[in-house]
């Protein structure tokens, strides 16, 4: 392609809202543009490397056996509400309602959609199946941001698998996880593999691929010593063991006159340490008052409690709310004695005694609390989000906390929406049994997103060969016959051995060229000039390292060809022309 007839709208100054480096890039390079918050039209240099995503994770999902397909966007409201999750998805999934004042959803996941078109399976002789799509998903974000990375409508790649037996959705599981690795690997992206909650999928087992990067929007627990990883919904620490003097034979009650934290009991004379307190927090859940308690130093993690009480609507209570259940206001609240409200409490709580909490009379406490003895738990549960620089679960050593993007989540479903929907085939004994479902997700915009934001520099974009919008810049310093003549032989060479190459053929100076080439993030260049040229050569540069030597004109379609070969990874490469 000749860079004079394209459009490369690049600009000299980011978007004033542009906080991610891969918003500010993406746009100035000229890849995409916004139409409204969270939608982005992408140009075609954007649709080039968002098509070389799509590719590489499309061979991947055919190497693993995958089937592509391509359902609807808009789906009937009915089907969401076979599944239960037309309610469960809140705010979070689109809804219209069409002349006829049917209700309608635009897919944020197609679950559903997948397992009414599997109804057609018959007998365990046609599974396994793996079936993919890539396709448009519609998403109602609360706050859509940086660029790519948290948008409402965007490309992702489902998967679906479908067995006859557990035995069956672990192999799927574990090809996936491959797979995966693999296209991460291509991209380019060090992602790392870390057990997630299922939250609204409704899953069993299921692992998030999570990409380090600053812009990214969730916390990772990571060891640095033994690789274990968990995103903060799921990780767990090892605590130093504590020991309590022996309670008195009752809890004491003891006044504490404006005192309504933590820390200020805390700092009051005869108050107590933040790890021998006891925090008690009230929650809704599902419109019912919980008492959650944990240790007065731990936070509470909201997803780790919706896991472990089966929650689905969970929201801190208000102060009236706790003053009407519990008789105090936040502050001087605890769970000695409660014998009506279900009482949720952390692990790092068990076989402690001696500890203080509230005494739900406003400016009064209980200190010399036995929570076997005192407090009646309904439930005891991991609660409390991983700290960085607790012990490692596995092996002990300080634990690290990794800002990241989620590139990718696989997850185990088992029989859930089949069951609903009536996935059922025959087994061996002619038996109908519900098939086992595991599903699979990648964003193709939001991986494109990270990848430019794992790879520049000051001067713009550095993409991977697999990746890039094109593998190679022609640049040509003098518009003359000959100077032009020289680089478009090099042009068609590269053409014809399959290299995406551009020729920059704009009248335009150099200075200007070098910096678009360098701003859209070309993995390599070749510049053209007279004076290179007077010599027989050209000279070749690196985006990655700034390197740049000369080589002879007549070797430089071999040495780019096979220099890009190299580096664009291990499948066929598919030329966009
Ligand atoms: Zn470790």
């Amino acid at each position: 392609m000749r860079w004079s007839q394209l459009f490369i709208p690049t600009l000299r100054d980011a978007p004033a809202d542009a906080e991610a480096a891969s918003h500010a890039l993406l746009v100035r390079g000229g890849f995409i543009r916004q139409l409204h918050a969270g939608h982005y039209s992408l140009l075609p240099l954007g649709w080039r490397v968002h098509n070389k995503v799509a590719n590489i994770v499309r061979q991947e999902m055919n190497a693993i056996g995958g089937q592509e397909f391509l359902l609807p966007t808009m789906h009937p409201a009915s089907i969401w509400k076979r599944s239960g999750r037309w309610d469960t998805m809140g705010e979070i999934m689109f809804r219209l309602t069409d002349r006829r004042h049917n209700d309608n959803a635009l897919g944020i996941t197609h679950e559903e959609i997948f397992a009414t078109v599997a109804t057609e399976l018959t007998s365990y002789k046609e599974l396994p199946q793996l079936w993919y799509q890539i396709q448009t998903k519609f998403r109602d974000e609360a706050r859509p941001k940086s660029g790519l990375l948290r948008v409402r409508e965007f490309a992702m790649k489902d998967s679906y698998s479908f067995d006859i037996d557990t035995d069956g959705l672990d192999a799927q599981f574990d090809a996936h996880h491959g797979a995966y690795t693999r296209i991460f690997e291509r991209l380019g992206l060090a992602a790392i593999p870390v057990e997630a909650s299922s939250g609204a999928m409704g899953g069993k087992d299921s692992i998030e691929f999570m990409v380090p990067c600053p812009a990214g929007e969730d916390d990772v627990v990571h060891c640095p010593n033994c690789d274990y990883a968990g995103n903060v919904e799921k990780a767990t620490s090892t605590l130093p063991p504590i020991t309590d003097d022996a309670p008195p034979a009752a809890p004491e009650r003891f006044p504490t006159p404006g005192v309504r934290t933590i820390a200020a009991l805390e700092e009051m004379d005869g108050g107590a340490a933040a790890d021998r307190q006891i925090k008690t927090m009230v929650m809704v859940i599902d419109g019912e008052i919980v008492l959650a308690l944990l240790r007065g130093d731990h936070q509470l993690n909201l997803q780790k409690l919706i896991d472990s009480t089966g929650g689905i609507d969970i929201r801190p209570g208000t102060p009236e709310e706790a003053k009407e259940a519990l008789g105090a206001m936040p502050g001087s609240l605890g769970a000695v004695g409660v014998a009506d409200l279900r009482v949720v409490a952390d692990e790092a709580l068990k076989g402690r005694t001696n500890l203080t909490t509230g005494a739900n009379e406003d400016d009064w406490h209980y200190r010399g609390v036995d929570i076997d003895r005192d407090i009646p738990v309904d439930q005891w549960a991991d609660l409390r989000e991983v700290a960085a620089g607790e012990a490692c679960p596995r092996c002990g050593t300080p634990l690290a906390m990794l800002r990241c993007v989620e590139a990718g989540h696989i997850f185990k479903l088992g029989t859930l929406y089949a069951e609903t929907f009536g996935v059922t085939v025959s087994d061996t004994d002619g038996n109908a049994r519900p098939v086992v479902m595991g599903s699979y997700g990648i964003g193709i915009g939001r991986n494109m997103a990270t990848i430019a934001e794992t790879h520049h520099d000051d001067a713009g974009i550095v993409w991977p060969v697999a990746v890039a919008p094109y593998e190679v810049v022609i640049t040509v310093l003098k518009l003359d016959d000959e100077t032009l003549g020289a680089a478009e032989e090099l042009y068609r060479g590269l053409r014809a051995r399959g290299v995406d190459a551009l020729l920059d053929d704009r009248d335009a100076r150099a200075g200007v060229k070098f910096a678009d080439a360098e701003l859209i993030g070309i993995p390599y260049r070749l510049t053209v000039g007279p004076k290179a040229l007077a010599d027989g050569e050209v000279e070749w540069t690196s985006r990655a390292t700034g390197e740049t030597t000369r080589i002879a004109v007549d070797d430089a379609v071999g040495t780019v060809a096979s220099t890009i070969e190299g580096e664009a990874g291990p499948m066929p490469r598919v030329p966009l022309g």
